[in-house]
């Protein structure tokens, strides 16, 4: 047991660590010339943030979340997402005195009861971004391109994009009271989940996986017929500008989030190859949010994009295929009085920059060549008794076995013109 990592979490070993940090430094570039600027909040925040922010009726409240009281009798919750925290430290922060929109992104991990599977952790990353501040469709547009972008920006291809409106407190209820009524006579057949859902949250019975909700919900009225002028005209726009900016999407009426803090637009993109847990980001308009946390009328849009999900895409489509790590250096210390004068050579290669390893193990010369060419070292630097007396040292070129003694104030000149480091 002590030896196994708990249920739905997943080490990032040191052969994959190469590929979040190409993912997040394209994320990081990205964001750059968006204009979005990193946050980074708290790993936990109080358990009534996410009830408020995240709502007392969605599955990851009820269920998902991991939370416990602390030695000082707070309630505190492992983040299930970041929107409410950068929320909550956008107001605590006062970050809207600066600009009228406040654009930030985060990177990090989350933490949610699921069941786990493949693409489904108890433990997960995600990217995200939330804009504050203003309500106009070009912003929802914006982080929506950002999204596209940064899935097409590591070369995945095939990913489907679908955009609905939810509405906003004006039209939803007219909505809300249509489906009550389509759902009302199907009461029986919903799953116990969309039984509950039907007085407190009946569009979510909608977005039910279960095959029989599904079934029953064919037909059902569909939000778009019901929006108002406002949240109409604002659904046209985001999709001018996406048209605009080439973006394609299809519409999908099923797309629902619910909750009253949640406006407009709600979108979903999905890498279909990866089956079930398809969905590599999702996000939409919250202009009510800020307020539910105690802050004032501030519309806001964002969305959260999975990594280890795109991760998992990048492999199915074989893309990202790192480069086997290569030591510039690989130094080679012969018998005693070595050793020290290797160590030496060792730590002034590694002053200069050179990716330099050496075996501290003091094995023969055949191990530690075996050892230097496991790393791909491009040279040996081989340090014997000989080459200690004569203050020299033996390179030899990993590619051609050619060997030359060099002296050891020429050797960093020497790996220099050789043009071994990146
Ligand atoms: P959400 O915060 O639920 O809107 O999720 C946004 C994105 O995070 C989803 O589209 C998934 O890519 C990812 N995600 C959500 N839950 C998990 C999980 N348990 N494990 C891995 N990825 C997840």
């Amino acid at each position: 047991m002590l030896t196994q990592g708990p249920r739905g979490t997943k080490d990032i070993l040191p052969d994959t660590v190469d590929r979040w940090l190409y993912v997040e430094q394209k994320i990081r570039t990205l964001c750059r010339s968006y204009g979005y600027q990193e946050i980074r909040t708290p790993i936990f925040e109080h358990t009534e943030l996410f009830q408020r922010g995240i709502g007392d009726t969605t599955d990851v409240v009820e269920k998902e979340m991991y939370s416990f009281t602390d030695r000082g009798g707070r309630n505190i919750t492992l983040r299930p997402e970041n929107t409410a925290a950068a929320v909550r430290s956008f107001l605590e922060h006062k970050l809207y005195a600066e600009n009228a929109l406040t654009r930030l992104f985060y990177i990090g991990s989350m933490f949610r009861y699921d069941r786990p599977q493949k693409g489904r952790y108890r433990e997960f990353h995600q990217f995200g971004v939330e804009a504050l501040g203003v309500a106009g469709p070009a912003v929802d547009a914006e982080i929506i391109v950002l999204a596209v972008r940064f899935l097409e920006s590591l070369g995945l291809k095939d990913l489907t994009l679908s955009l609905n409106s939810v509405g906003d407190p004006a039209c939803r209820p007219i909505y809300r009271e249509r489906l009550q009524n389509f759902f009302r006579d199907k009461l029986n057949g919903l799953c116990e989940d969309c039984r509950s859902r039907f007085e407190r949250n009946p569009m979510r019975i909608l977005d039910c996986k279960k095959e029989s909700c599904q079934r029953l919900s064919e037909g059902a009225p569909e939000i778009t017929d019901c929006l108002c002028e406002d949240c109409r005209s604002h659904f046209e726009a985001v999709k001018a500008y996406l048209e605009s900016a080439g973006i394609q999407y299809s519409l999908d009426s099923r797309l629902v989030r619910g909750l009253d803090y949640y406006t407009k637009t709600a979108f979903e993109i999905k890498y279909p190859p990866l089956g079930a847990q398809s969905a590599v980001a999702g996000g939409g308009r919250y202009d009510g949010l800020v307020e539910e946390i105690g802050g004032p009328p501030t519309p806001a849009v964002g969305f959260a994009a999975g990594l280890e999900r795109v991760m998992l895409a990048l492999e199915t489509q074989g893309l990202y295929d790192p480069p086997p790590r290569q030591a510039d250096v690989f130094v080679i210390a012969l018998g005693e009085a070595a050793k020290i004068p290797a160590f030496s050579l060792l730590v002034s290669l590694r002053d200069a920059g050179f990716l330099a390893l050496m075996d501290h193990s003091g094995r023969s010369l055949k191990a530690q060549m075996k050892q230097a060419d496991k790393a791909n070292a491009r040279f040996a630097l081989i340090l014997g008794e000989d080459e200690v007396r004569d203050g020299v040292v033996t390179r030899r070129d990993m590619r051609t076995s050619e060997q030359v003694k060099i002296g050891r104030q020429d050797i960093i000149n020497s790996l220099l013109c050789a043009e071994v480091k990146d």
